[in-house]
């Protein structure tokens, strides 16, 4: 498996690209989503190894041991831990065979990156956070309201960053950045993750696949560009 410190700059440039195209993408839609509109982040949250590089790289050296000692302090938090990853799971499904149950927490804690319900690192979030979108307030609702085709879009999206990363992890956000903090420390932490995977079978359905080619181009052009 590939060490997130030796993930190039190159796949983290693709990753970007891909962000910017999903938030391009999305600026189209009519959301209900604001600044301080939080409800959505929680400890549910989960992401690759190459996010969690970005957010890595991005914290600033001088306050970087305050973070991860914020997020060791986190370390008991209610959380979700996935058994599988998005490319497993469409694996599985392709080939008819039941998927390893989800153990989804009743009641996640806030995320650990939420600092007066704003995002602390909003402008590296993870493609978790992007794509948790609705069209009408959660507050109001009780759940977030998207449309088949965003659901379909949002999947693909994260079947092509864990392609992208396939060498690497993925997890609840916070066992991968202490993972990633463990290893850029040269030391050891216990933080359950799942092996990455790449695609082998998207999961568009039959009635988007049309509308869904355009930017479906676009992303085999970034992820081929990084040489995948
Ligand atoms: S998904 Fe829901 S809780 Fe999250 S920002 Fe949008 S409206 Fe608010
Ligand atoms: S990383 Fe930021 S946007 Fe994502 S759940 Fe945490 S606070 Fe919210």
């Amino acid at each position: 498996m590939k060490k997130p410190e030796n993930l190039n700059d190159t796949s983290l440039e693709a990753l970007s690209r891909i962000y910017r195209l999903y938030d391009d993408y999305i600026n189209s839609f009519s959301l209900a989503c604001t600044k301080y509109c939080a409800d959505c982040c929680t400890t549910a949250l989960t992401l690759t190894s190459l996010e969690g590089m970005m957010i890595y790289k991005s914290l600033d050296p001088a306050t970087r041991k305050a973070v991860f000692e914020k997020l060791l302090a986190c370390s008991d938090m209610n959380r979700f831990r996935p058994a599988m990853t998005t490319n497993q799971y469409a694996r599985l499904c392709s080939e008819h065979r039941e998927p390893p149950e989800e153990n989804y927490p009743e009641k996640p804690d806030k995320c650990p990156f939420l600092e007066n319900e704003a995002c602390s690192i909003y402008p590296v979030r993870p493609f978790g956070c992007r794509c948790m979108i609705s069209e009408q307030p959660c507050r109001r609702t009780g759940s977030a309201s998207m449309d088949d085709f965003a659901l379909t879009v949002n999947t693909m999206f994260l079947q092509v960053i864990e392609h992208l990363d396939q060498e690497g992890f993925s997890g609840n956000l916070i066992d991968v950045m202490l993972r990633i903090g463990a290893e850029q420390d040269k030391t050891s932490a216990d933080c359950p993750t799942v092996a990455n995977h790449p695609i082998t079978v998207l999961m568009i359905p039959p009635e988007h696949q049309r509308k869904v080619s355009p930017l479906l181009s676009t992303l085999n052009h970034i992820i081929k560009q990084a040489g995948r």
